[in-house]
């Protein structure tokens, strides 16, 4: 048996599909539209229909047991296009196209049917409301006229899922965009943070460079006076270093340069932070230390410099040492600086490779 053929179909399947209402469970809003349609038909059967593709499927019942019946028999695939027109079949055994319509021959048993189209929210078919009976029966107008509000009645609820859905999609698109958002922000984070580190790093031998100095010394300066703790500063220079440039060339320099900063590296205490100060100056920062404990680091690194050559060639540093003892937190921060340099100036007068402290 065929059904009659609907202008756009496609869309008007994609429409109903959008509105993801087959197959779904009953719901009050919809089950009281067909009670009342019952009621005031006065007829034992009354069902909201949507048409899919090759099936009416009951989103609401009355007085019928099956929830879907092929299209192919379908009264409401007869109604569904009729422009808010009422389809009304009064004795299915005195209309051809139902005769012999398994519904009107067998169970239900049909012979009465009455039902208006229902669109969705853009209007295309989605299905009917209807009343049925297995008894011939005329219809008032007023009772045409309550299915017709009816009909709106269901259009109006097909509306509010359509725009329960949208909003539903919305949320979940801003979701979407929020965690894209969290994501980009860690990203930038860890970006920033690998961006502090390198301007804080210096290139050629790795260690913290001349602008991580004076930052770190800041600090340490201001919680050495806050804590009442000592504070040293170890300035070294590489003896010499200008010869061994002019002797291997400036290439070789560099590598010289690169092994004594991995051999101080080495040589400090975990609480000691070692800087590239200049050229080849390099700067020991000694939180919570005396100049004795100090001197005992300071001579460590020269004596390990010392100890081994570096990349194939032998050299030594020079050291100058500054204290702050605690209690002193009065002082400037850049006489520590100033007076370790001094007394790396009176190492190098004294004959290089030697350890002096300022007094
Ligand atoms: P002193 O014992 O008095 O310190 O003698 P010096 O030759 O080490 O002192 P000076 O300051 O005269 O020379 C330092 C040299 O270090 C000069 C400069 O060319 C070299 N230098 C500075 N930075 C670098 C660098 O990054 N790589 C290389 N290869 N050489 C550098
Ligand atoms: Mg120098
Ligand atoms: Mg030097």
């Amino acid at each position: 048996m065929m059904f009659p053929k609907l202008r756009d179909e496609k869309k008007r399947i994609a429409s109903l599909h959008k509105l993801q209402l087959l197959d779904t469970p009953a719901e009050p809003a919809y089950d009281d539209i067909v009670q009342l349609a019952a009621l005031i038909c006065k007829v034992p059967i009354a069902l909201i229909t949507l048409l899919d593709e090759n099936r009416q499927w009951f989103k609401a019942r009355i007085g019928l047991s099956v929830q879907e019946t092929p299209r192919s028999v379908a009264f409401c695939a007869h109604a569904v296009d009729r422009n808010d027109g009422l389809f009304l079949v009064p004795d299915a055994h005195q209309d051809d196209r139902f005769r012999e319509n398994p519904l009107v021959t067998d169970d239900p048993n049909i012979r009465f049917y009455a039902g208006v189209p229902v669109g969705g929210p853009d209007g295309q078919p989605m299905g009917t409301i209807c009343v049925l009976d297995r008894e011939p029966r005329v219809i008032t107008t007023e009772q045409q006229l309550a299915l017709r509000v009816l009909g709106r009645e269901v259009e109006a609820q097909f509306k509010i899922r359509d725009q329960f859905l949208q909003l539903q999609q919305m949320q979940a698109k801003r979701l979407r965009a929020d965690i894209r958002l969290r994501e980009n922000q860690r990203k930038l984070k860890t970006a920033n943070n690998r961006l502090r580190e390198l301007v804080r790093t210096d290139a050629l031998t790795g260690i913290q460079n001349r602008r991580a100095f004076d930052e770190s010394f800041r600090q340490a300066w201001n919680l050495s006076a806050r804590i009442q703790q000592p504070l040293s500063v170890l300035m070294i220079d590489i003896d010499h270093f200008k010869s061994i440039n002019d002797q291997y060339g400036h290439q070789v320099g560099d590598e010289v340069l690169k092994s004594i900063a991995g051999t101080l590296r080495e040589n400090i205490r975990s609480t000691d932070m070692l800087f590239r100060y200049g050229g080849e100056e390099f700067i020991v920062l000694l939180p919570a230390t005396e100049a004795e404990a100090a001197l005992h680091v300071a001579e460590k690194l020269r004596t390990a410099i010392a100890a081994q050559p570096h990349h194939n060639i032998p050299a030594t540093i020079s050291i100058g040492l500054a204290a702050e003892t605690a209690g002193t937190a009065s002082h400037t921060e850049t006489p520590l600086v100033r007076t370790a340099d001094a007394a790396l100036y009176f190492a190098k007068n004294a004959g290089r490779n030697r350890v002096e402290i300022y007094s």
